[in-house]
């Protein structure tokens, strides 16, 4: 119901000139009159009960992403992992809807002199191992399914790298894309302005995702300050001139290296001689792709949400990533061949790096990849049919929920750091990031050998365990 209402929103947001916050299943918040939906999930009805829609053969073209809900994948996850661990079903209801939801307007006057009308989402799914915490998406199509999934996801998350933090979700669904810097400003002061009542260093710490930046979480912070003082804590992922931390910008791409290491040695893959290929070759992606290169490692083809290219004798990933940050697309890159989205997926490599969207990797396509291993750098870019599909093909997948938790781990890093007012040097990240990687490889690997289950569904298992645990020893649960 909620979700409809969201939906709607968004279509008509784009040119709105004013519009009444969507409302659904909500009460005003007495602190904040922001809308808000707060609730126990034992009172919920309808939200997630973790059915998946089954996606139609052929209803999706190849190159697109599924028209499958994000929060139906997680929870599909989460569900089979926790029918699997004996998980009480009055329990695994708590577990799977979120704690609090709040949805604001953001009126922004663009340049165009009108008044764009975007919704704004905080949702806070579960708190039981510390505060919350969790990206801010800007995006045309962000909506509060999406937002609830990349929540739910985020306690997991935290949970499997054994981080003390709960795990929550943001996003505004403006066109970032087209947005000028000071508009985009306008969005992120806006939205900070209005869930602030519900954020704090000890409560919930956003940080930047699709569509935002260190740019962005500097303005967050600032506006924040405005209202409670000077409070570095309050994001991650800032500037470094402004109290971020030495190897934040590259910890998820990096985080998922360190998870391939290890996953190739598993596999007898040398990093030194494989080729890889990565969907999105954004922060994670070109970052990942970096860092992969310095192990000697290929990087024959690349996408972004224009277009793809490929090299088989390697595309520079150094070259690459300046060429996009000069506003270029991949395309157009001279050191390679343009090739199509669907042609990027069947490009042979030894692995494969989705680090786009979610439900890119889909039941239209999962056939067509052409690598023994998938490292997945987005949140759920794979369906369930597609992850079934994939493991009949014998294609290894290290999961999102633990693959590209580098970034929240530097995040926890940073934030460490900024209660501190201590910095720690970039080698000190480096080597403190690759330590918890490798352990929470190593832990899901030797779940997935002791249940026999495939890593996503190991995965999930340790993460559900040990948020169950806080849970009940703080007595949130009985
Ligand atoms: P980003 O905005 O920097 O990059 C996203 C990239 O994907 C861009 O190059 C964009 O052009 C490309 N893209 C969009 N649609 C595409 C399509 N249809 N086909 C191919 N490419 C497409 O975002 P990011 O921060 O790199 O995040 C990427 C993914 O990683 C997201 O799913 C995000 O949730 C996830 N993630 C990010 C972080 C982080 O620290 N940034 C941490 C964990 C997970």
């Amino acid at each position: 119901m909620a979700d409809d209402e969201a939906r709607t929103a968004t279509k008509e947001s784009a040119d709105a000139k004013q519009q009444e916050p969507a409302g659904g299943q909500t009460g005003t918040d007495q602190e904040t009159g922001d809308t808000v939906t707060e609730k126990q999930a034992l009172h919920e009805g309808g939200t997630g009960d973790g059915q998946v829609t089954p996606e139609a053969p052929g209803s999706t073209p190849a190159g697109e992403r599924a028209e499958i809900s994000n929060f139906e994948i997680v929870n599909h996850y989460f569900n089979r992992a926790a029918e699997r661990i004996g998980l009480r079903d009055d329990v695994a209801a708590v577990l799977r809807s979120a704690y609090r939801e709040v949805q604001v307007q953001i009126p922004v006057t663009r340049t165009d002199d009108r008044i764009h009308v975007y919704t704004g989402y905080r949702v806070q799914h579960n708190g039981a191992r510390g505060p919350y915490k969790g990206g801010v998406r800007f995006h045309p199509e962000v909506d509060l399914d999406e937002v609830r999934a990349l929540a739910s996801l985020m306690t997991w998350k935290t949970a499997i790298a054994g981080i003390p933090y709960g795990g929550a979700k943001g996003g505004v669904n403006c066109p970032a894309g087209e947005l000028e810097a000071h508009e985009k400003e306008k969005v992120a002061r806006s939205f900070m302005s209005k869930i602030d009542k519900v954020l704090g260093p000890t409560r919930d710490i956003p940080a930047p995702d699709v569509g935002t930046n260190a740019q962005t979480m500097a303005w967050m912070m600032d506006e924040y300050g405005k209202l409670h003082g000077h409070t570095p804590a309050i994001v991650t992922g800032k500037p470094i001139s402004l109290e971020g931390s030495y190897g934040r910008e590259a910890a998820t791409g990096r985080g998922l290296v360190y998870m391939y290491r290890e996953a190739a040695a598993a596999l007898g893959i040398r990093p030194s001689e494989s080729r890889f290929t990565v969907q999105g070759f954004g922060n994670v992606g070109s970052w990942a792709s970096r860092i992969m290169q310095e192990l000697g490692a290929k990087l024959v083809a690349a996408s972004d949400a224009f277009g793809a290219v490929r090299s088989d004798e390697g595309l520079d990933a150094e070259a690459l990533a300046s060429h996009v940050a000069d506003g270029g697309r991949l395309r157009d890159f001279e050191g390679g061949e343009e090739i199509s989205a669907v042609e990027l997926l069947e490009t042979e490599c030894e692995v494969f790096i989705p680090a786009a969207l979610g439900g890119m990797i889909h039941k239209s396509n999962a056939e067509r990849l052409r690598c023994k291993l998938v490292v997945e750098g987005a949140n759920s870019p794979t369906t369930p049919a597609a992850d079934e599909i994939l493991e009949d093909r014998g294609v290894f997948v290290v999961p999102d929920v633990m693959a590209n938790a580098g970034g929240v781990v530097v995040s926890y890093f940073e934030w460490a750091q900024n209660l501190q007012h201590f910095r720690w040097e970039e080698r000190e990240v480096n080597e403190k990031l690759g330590r918890i990687m490798r352990r929470a490889y190593r832990e899901v690997a030797a779940r997935a050998e002791k249940d026999e289950v495939p890593f996503r569904l190991a995965a999930y298992e340790v993460g559900i365990e040990r948020v169950a645990d806080a849970a009940r020893t703080r007595g949130y649960i009985s």
